[in-house]
C-alpha cells in the first residue's frame, strides 16, 4: 500500500503541473486519469487487496486524488467551453488582452532627461512654491517696483493680497536657496510657471522651466559655456552648431542667449527656425552682483552663473511639435505617440 500512496503523490504533482495548451492535450489528460481504463479507476480497483483495517484511510486518499484529477479537468474544460462560446477554439497560447499602461507626458520625458544630465554634473534639485511673494519673484532678483523689466512679464496676481502672485519664473526658487546661504550652491529648479499671455500655438498662460544656478569662488563665464555645451550635446547629440548671442536679463550681467542650429532643417531654413537656421534654446549669464548682495552673499568673494531653459521649447524641438497647445489638451491621439519612451 505504501508504494501505491507514493505513486499517488507523484500523480498529484503531475496534475498540479499540468497546463494544457490545446484541446487535444486536455483530452489526453482525461483518458489518462479519468477514462474507463484511466488511473483513477485502476487505483480504486486496488481497494480489494487492501487489508480491512486500512480500507478507510486508503479510501480517503483515493477520493481526494479523484477530486483533484476531476477538478483540474473541469477547470480547463470550462475555459474550453467559454472559448467555444466566444467563437474560437481553445488556444491557451494566445496572448492575453494587453493592459494599456499610461505613458509619460512628453514634457515630463524631456524634463526628466534634462534633470538626469545636470545631476551627472553634480547639480541637485531645489523646489519652491508656485504661489510666490513679490520679493522672491521680482525684487530680490533685481526687478525693483518700477523696473521696466517687470513689463516683460505679464503677471497673475492673487486678488486678496497684491503681494502674492503666480511665479513667472523658477528663479524665485534660486532666490530662496541663496537666502539660506549654504555655499557653494549648485542647483537646478524644474517647475511650472505662469504668465498672463493669450494662448496661441507659440504662447501659453503656463509652461515649464528648468533654471540652474551655480555659485562658488572663481566661477567664470567659461564654466557656464562648458556646462551648457555639455547639456545640449547630451540632450540632442553632437550633430549641430552652437552659438551664444549677447542679450539682456535683469538677473545677469553679462547675459547671453544660446542658439543651436535648427535640428529640423539642419540649418537650411524652415518654419520652425523662421528661416534663420538657428533656434534659441535658453537664456543665461553671470549672476548680477546686486542679486548676490540682496540675498546676503558676499559678491566680492563669490561669483556665479545662472541659466533658464524652456522645457516646452526643448520638447517641441526634440519631437518636432509645432503647436504648444497640444501639450495641455489631453488628446490621447497626441499623447499615445510617446508610448514606450521613458
Ligand atoms: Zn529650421
Amino acid at each position: 500500500m505504501e508504494q501505491i500512496v507514493q505513486q499517488i503523490e507523484a500523480y498529484k504533482q503531475e496534475i498540479a503541473a499540468f497546463q494544457p495548451k490545446t484541446a487535444d492535450e486536455l483530452e489526453q489528460y482525461r483518458i489518462k486519469f479519468l477514462g474507463t481504463k484511466g488511473l483513477v479507476k485502476a487505483l480504486f480497483g486496488e481497494m480489494k487487496s487492501v487489508p480491512n483495517e486500512q480500507k478507510k484511510e486508503f479510501g480517503q486518499i483515493l477520493n481526494a486524488f479523484k477530486q483533484l484529477a476531476e477538478g483540474k479537468y473541469e477547470e480547463f474544460q470550462q475555459l474550453k467551453d467559454e472559448g467555444a462560446q466566444a467563437g474560437h477554439e481553445l488556444d491557451l497560447t494566445l496572448p492575453a488582452e494587453p493592459h494599456r499602461l499610461g505613458t509619460r507626458h512628453p514634457i515630463s520625458i524631456l524634463r526628466n532627461k534634462a534633470i538626469r544630465i545636470f545631476e551627472r554634473l553634480g547639480f541637485t534639485i531645489a523646489e519652491g512654491p508656485e504661489i510666490e511673494d513679490d520679493w522672491h519673484n521680482f525684487t530680490a532678483l533685481n526687478l525693483a517696483e518700477n523696473h521696466p523689466a517687470r513689463d516683460m512679464q505679464d503677471t497673475f496676481y492673487v486678488n486678496h493680497n497684491p503681494d502674492w502672485l503666480l511665479r513667472t519664473h523658477t528663479s524665485s526658487v534660486q532666490a530662496r536657496v541663496m537666502e539660506q546661504g549654504n555655499l557653494p550652491i549648485r542647483i537646478i529648479c524644474p517647475g511650472r510657471v505662469y504668465r498672463n499671455e493669450t494662448i496661441s500655438a507659440r504662447a501659453h498662460c503656463f509652461f515649464h522651466q528648468i533654471e540652474g544656478l551655480y555659485i562658488a569662488e572663481n566661477v567664470s563665464f567659461a564654466d557656464l559655456k562648458q556646462t551648457l555645451y555639455y547639456f545640449v550635446q547630451e540632450m540632442f547629440g553632437k550633430d549641430f552648431k552652437v552659438r551664444f548671442r549677447p542679450s539682456y536679463f535683469p538677473f545677469t550681467e553679462p547675459s547671453a542667449e544660446m542658439d543651436i542650429s535648427c535640428l529640423i532643417c539642419g540649418g537650411e531654413g524652415c518654419n520652425v527656425c523662421k528661416h534663420t537656421g538657428w533656434v534659441e534654446i535658453l537664456g543665461c549669464g553671470m549672476v548680477h552682483p546686486q542679486i548676490l548682495e540682496n540675498c546676503g552673499i558676499d559678491s566680492k568673494k563669490y561669483t556665479g552663473f545662472a541659466f533658464g531653459i524652456g522645457i516646452e521649447r526643448l520638447t517641441m524641438l526634440k519631437y518636432q511639435i509645432k503647436d504648444l497647445r497640444l501639450f495641455s489638451e489631453n488628446d490621447l491621439r497626441f499623447l499615445k505617440q510617446f508610448q514606450g519612451t521613458v
